[in-house]
């Protein structure tokens, strides 16, 4: 069984009182050595968009294709530090097959986790590694980076829905 696997089934099956930090520094080192989807676009039709930070290292491009109202891929490119590049990685393998409204939702439990506030960690899934980010203020920007990206993106797809071709 992978790496990922077994830790990730620890992790499920100590949730909710989830007390491990060695377990989640592994996750989130494992997502950084071996980022998921980390690459461009294949195809066409994507939507991308530059993130970076004035506090960090963290420069990426997000690219996510929607079709139909639902992610069929999301990937990302460019340098990051640790917890920018782990939560992008988990983020692309999170969101994908979701449509936009169970990303928002998903997004919005991340983001509030983050931000020390309460969230559910069923949706989060194995992004509840980062529940400790919102003790460190200065990584709350690196944690939400690709998130933040991926939300931009979302928000400019409402305002302009590519779905015109009402079947
Ligand atoms: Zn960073």
């Amino acid at each position: 069984m992978s790496l990922l696997k077994r830790v990730k089934r620890e992790v499920t099956s100590s949730m909710p009182t989830l007390n491990n930090p060695q377990l989640m520094r592994q996750i989130i080192m494992d997502h950084y050595q071996n980022p998921r989807n980390k690459r461009k676009p294949i195809g066409t039709d994507y939507q991308q968009i530059h993130m970076d930070s004035v506090s960090c290292v963290d420069d990426i491009f997000v690219y996510v294709k929607i079709d139909n109202n639902r992610i069929v891929d999301c990937c990302f490119d460019g340098v990051g530090c640790t917890i920018s590049i782990a939560s992008t990685s988990m983020m692309t393998e999170l969101v994908l097959g979701k449509t936009l409204e169970e990303a928002q939702q998903l997004m919005k439990h991340f983001l509030a986790m983050v931000h020390g506030q309460a969230y559910d960690e069923e949706i989060l899934d194995e992004a509840i590694v980062f529940m400790n980010t919102s003790k460190q203020a200065s990584r709350i920007k690196c944690a939400t980076i690709g998130w933040d990206g991926l939300h931009e993106i979302m928000a400019h797809q409402h305002k302009n829905p590519k779905e015109d071709q009402h079947e």
